[in-house]
Formats: structure tokens, C-alpha cells, sequence
């Protein structure tokens, strides 16, 4: 049957319609499954009163914040690679070992042994050479470098880890820290007060690294085993590391460190203690990072013994409560929204955090 010019010619408009629909509904299909940004994840292993931090970018980039102790069979390593399978590894990319104490260079022979690992990041040499303890330490992780397999990276306060997908600036380590806030941050800090100071300490937490992580518009703050006297210098009078969505406990959440000056400045959503039964989690810390203003939730890697029930948070927030030892971790899923989730490997139960700043 002939159509008319005029009929033919309305058909095949509504047909090129109906074509650039289908196009413009595929091309938003499409550029919605391209556009879903990936998440960052980070595994806080349980390592008894250790540091062990798994950081994993979209990129597929990993970074290990430190290695848990050394003995116990191979425990904490074994911890961590648990960690690093969940996360799909089957090499760690960068190693970085805050300091050269027991429960943060311990496990890295072991580690080593059992997960290929690209490189080590460190402060420098050991700046505590006639404390016995540290000095196993670090003669162990010299023992490891010496066999020639490994990069050996020492970084200092403003340089920036080769990481593409998450920014990370080292911002104390050597004993020294930031000279210059970040690009965004130091504003008059007022919670410089005059808190007294705990007790000096002047060990190889002086010469922790420590980092601030920013991930879209998320910002994660670490500063390793850092005693309260240089936190102050990151933080008074002007704080050089601006607002924070999640706060890494200095130092375990000893008493040492945790300065109001410091967790009332970053005023994090959200502080994670890597703490254990009986190291770390000092009532006066939990206090402080408690009334924190805007703080949402202080989770815990164990039920302090020392915090006893006043100074602990609900069993919700608790990876590992008081008993038997059972080495549950805590996992952060970060959108660069700065939206996050904390994931509770005991109870299997994620809570979500909206972005807030
Ligand atoms: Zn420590």
C-alpha cells in the first residue's frame, strides 16, 4: 500500500522520536551504571591493642597502616590478610609503619611471609635505639628490607602518598609535624584551652607518622601513636588539619593522647579506637572524644576493662566484647559524597552515617 508523502513523513519523524528516546534511556542506563562512584573501604583489624588499618581505594589501591604484633602464631598477620581476601587483594600495595614499637612493626616478618607486599613507608631510622623492645622491632623490619624484595619510601610531614583514587598527606612523623595547615583549614582553633598536659613522652610515639586522609569530600584523620604535646603543635593555635568525619583514637585511646584541643577542633562524625581489653581506651580519652561536639558514635575494636561500664560504648559499637579473645574487625565503606557506613563484623549489623559538614 503507497502512503502519502504527508503520512510517510509523520512516520518516520515518530520513528526518529522513538529512536532518540530509546538512545537517551540507554545513555542514562548507561551512564548511570558508569557514574555509581565506587566506595573506599577501610578494615580496622583487631590486633589486641595493636595498629593494623586497611585502606582500599576504588582504584584498587591498598594502603596497610602498620602490622599488629609479632608472635601469638602468626595472629595478627593471619588477621590481615583475612582482611585483605574480604577486600579482593592479593598483594598489599604500600605497608606503612607508623613506628618502630612492638604492637605497630611487630607483625611484619610474619606479614611478609604470608601476602606479597610493593613497599614500605616509614619515618626514618629508629630514634630510640637503647629501648630494648623497639629495637627488636626494628632490627626485624631491617632484617626484611634487606632482602632486597622491597621498596623502602621514608616520608616526612606535607608529602603526599602515590595514591591516585584517595589523597593521603602525611602530617607528623620524625618528630615533627605540618609547618602549614592543609589548603582548607587553619581557622583560630577554640578549644585550645589550658587542659593540663599528661605526663611528656618523648619515646618513638614522638616520631610517629600520621596522615590525613580525604577521599571526595570525606576526611579521615590518623595520627599513629602521637602524644598529646605534638598533637597541640597540629592543633593550637590553629588548627592545621580543619573538620574531620572520622577520627582514628591516637595512641589506642590512652590517656596520653586525645587532647580536647585536638578531637573538639577536627569534631569528628565518628571516632574508631584501636583499642584492646587491657591497652588503650583510657576513661579520660573516652570522656574527652565523647563530648566532642556533633559526635555520633565512638566505636571500639574491644570493651576497655579500664573503661569499665561508664566508659564504654553500647555493645553496638563494640567489635569484640569482654571474653574469649574472637578478633572481630570494623569496616568504613566511604562515598566521596562523604557519606559513610560502619560495618560490625560481631553483630553483622551496618550502621549508616549521612555526610554533615
Ligand atoms: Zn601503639
Amino acid at each position: 500500500m503507497a502512503l502519502n508523502p504527508r503520512t510517510s513523513r509523520t512516520i518516520r519523524m515518530l520513528l526518529i522520536a522513538a529512536t532518540l528516546c530509546a538512545v537517551f534511556f540507554m545513555r542514562s542506563q548507561f551512564a548511570f551504571a558508569v557514574d555509581t562512584p565506587k566506595p573506599l573501604v577501610v578494615y580496622f583489624v583487631d590486633v589486641e591493642g595493636g595498629q593494623a588499618t586497611l585502606f582500599v581505594t576504588p582504584a584498587g589501591e591498598s594502603l596497610l597502616i602498620d602490622t599488629g604484633w609479632d608472635g601469638f602464631g602468626g595472629r595478627d598477620a593471619d588477621r590481615i590478610v583475612a582482611a585483605a581476601k574480604d577486600a579482593g587483594l592479593s598483594k598489599i600495595d604500600y605497608v606503612l609503619i607508623t613506628h618502630y614499637h612492638s604492637d605497630h612493626v611487630g607483625g611484619v616478618t610474619q606479614l611478609a611471609a604470608r601476602i606479597p607486599i610493593g613497599a614500605f613507608i616509614d619515618h626514618g631510622e629508629n630514634s630510640d635505639p637503647k629501648d630494648e623492645p623497639t629495637l627488636i622491632g626494628w632490627r626485624a623490619y631491617q632484617k626484611l628490607l634487606a632482602e632486597g624484595k622491597y621498596k623502602r619510601i621514608s616520608v616526612k610531614p606535607d608529602d603526599t602518598l602515590p595514591f591516585r583514587a584517595a589523597q593521603f598527606v602525611i602530617v607528623n612523623g620524625g618528630g615533627k609535624v605540618l609547618e602549614k595547615p592543609l589548603p582548607d583549614a587553619g581557622a583560630v582553633n577554640q578549644n585550645c584551652g589550658t587542659t593540663p598536659l599528661p605526663p611528656a613522652d618523648h619515646t618513638e610515639n614522638e616520631f610517629s607518622l600520621g596522615l590525613v586522609m580525604n577521599f571526595g569530600k570525606l576526611r579521615l584523620v590518623d595520627l599513629g601513636d602521637l602524644p598529646w604535646a605534638k598533637e597541640m603543635e597540629l592543633a593550637c593555635p590553629v588548627n592545621k588539619l580543619g573538620k574531620a568525619d572520622i577520627y582514628v583514637a591516637t595512641h589506642h585511646g590512652l590517656f596520653f593522647s586525645s587532647s580536647p584541643a585536638l578531637v573538639h577542633g577536627i569534631a569528628p562524625r565518628v571516632a574508631i579506637m584501636e583499642n584492646g581489653a587491657k591497652k588503650g581506651g583510657s576513661p579520660s580519652a573516652w570522656d574527652i572524644i565523647h563530648s566532642s561536639p556533633g559526635l555520633a558514635a565512638i566505636y571500639q575494636l574491644h570493651w576497655s576493662d579500664e573503661g569499665g561500664t561508664d566508659h564504654n560504648s553500647p555493645p553496638e559499637f563494640l567489635a569484640n566484647l569482654a571474653g574469649p579473645d574472637t578478633g572481630y574487625y570494623l569496616k568504613l565503606t566511604a562515598s566521596p559524597n562523604g557519606d559513610f557506613d560502619i560495618f560490625n563484623a560481631r553483630t553483622g549489623e551496618t550502621a549508616h552515617y549521612p555526610h554533615q559538614m
